[in-house]
């Protein structure tokens, strides 16, 4: 498999060229739009890699399923629905459109900036610090990593030119769905955007949420099986921003990406995937990273539908 996954990645790189790495965050700039790597994480304990794997990146907008996951721990599916809803919406991830045409004004999702500001801000905690750390803690046990931790010098090029997420905030606060204080907000919104790890770390959250919330190596159930399905069925509808209709097409797995060129994949009872790419279309997706999912997905079988 090795082998396979080594020729997939050298046939996907060249499609890099036709994308651009992230510039709204300055610190994505420095990324190298060639890069591509992949982890696959067999959920028999397996794990096949291709490129450079351990390189690290941040998550960007796949940590929006880590901090979903634990709010809807911390407060159950009620709480978050309420403030959130189960709809895609079509548009970029940081829209603030529909959030103005839509009665009552409350984010259609949480994988969209507005969900995700919403759902970062019920985390539990009594301060900031405590929310982070729970944060933190509960990526580590995902990971089996204790020593993940965050990129601090992207997090504060995000918090020093986050005037859009700033903006979604406002307009949450103003509706009554956030109701904290927005600099704090944005303080742990741009840690936890800016967790790293490698392909290989990355693949294995993969393979928790393959097993819906067990983790196929110790055994223990470290999501509930019902929050891991709710994740997954976001990470379906939503995951892959303005392009998850023809990801589920072309695809056909739960997958979460983020700015930063990383994916999370999660073929149901088999493995997670970790896929590492910068160069993104103009969805924000990663462009050699779709590629290679789509030749792996043809290769093996992956589609669930
Ligand atoms: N930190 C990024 C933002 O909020 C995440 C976006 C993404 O990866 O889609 O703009």
């Amino acid at each position: 498999m090795t082998e396979e996954l080594t020729k997939m990645v050298a046939e996907a790189r060249p499609y890099a060229e036709r994308g651009k790495v992230a510039d709204y965050i300055p610190a994505l700039q420095k990324s190298n739009a060639s890069d591509l790597s992949v982890s696959i994480f067999n959920v028999n304990g397996h794990d096949y890699h291709a490129g450079d794997y351990l390189k690290k990146f941040t998550l960007q907008s796949i940590s929006k399923v880590i901090a979903l996951a634990l709010v809807l721990m911390d407060s159950g599916p009620e709480k978050v629905f309420a403030k959130v809803g189960m709809e895609p919406t079509g548009d970029s991830f940081n829209s603030i459109a529909k959030l103005e045409t839509m009665k009552p004004s409350k984010p259609l999702n949480p994988m969209i900036n507005a969900g995700a500001l919403t759902v970062t801000e019920m985390i539990k905690g009594n301060s900031s610090t405590e929310k982070w750390t729970r944060l933190i803690e509960f990526t580590a046990k995902l990971t089996n990593d204790e020593t993940v931790t965050y990129n601090a010098s992207v997090a504060q090029s995000e918090f020093d030119t986050a005037f859009l997420n700033r903006s979604l905030c406002y307009f949450l606060k103003q509706h009554g769905i956030i109701t904290g204080d927005v600099e704090e907000l944005m303080d742990l919104y741009t840690k936890q955007c800016a967790i790293e790890m490698n392909c290989s770390e990355l693949a294995r959250i993969g393979a928790v949420f393959a097993m819906d919330g067990c983790d196929p190596l110790t055994g223990k159930q470290t999501i509930p099986k019902d929050i891991a399905r709710i994740c997954k069925t976001y990470m379906v509808t939503c995951g892959m921003y303005n392009a998850s209709g023809e990801f589920a097409m072309k695809v056909g797995i739960p997958a979460k990406s983020g700015v930063s060129g990383g994916i999370m994949g999660a073929v149901p009872n088999r493995c997670g995937i970790g896929i590492f790419g910068p160069a993104l279309d103009h969805k924000g997706n990663s462009i050699a990273g779709l590629k290679l999912l789509e030749m792996m997905s043809n290769r093996y079988g992956f589609s669930i539908f």
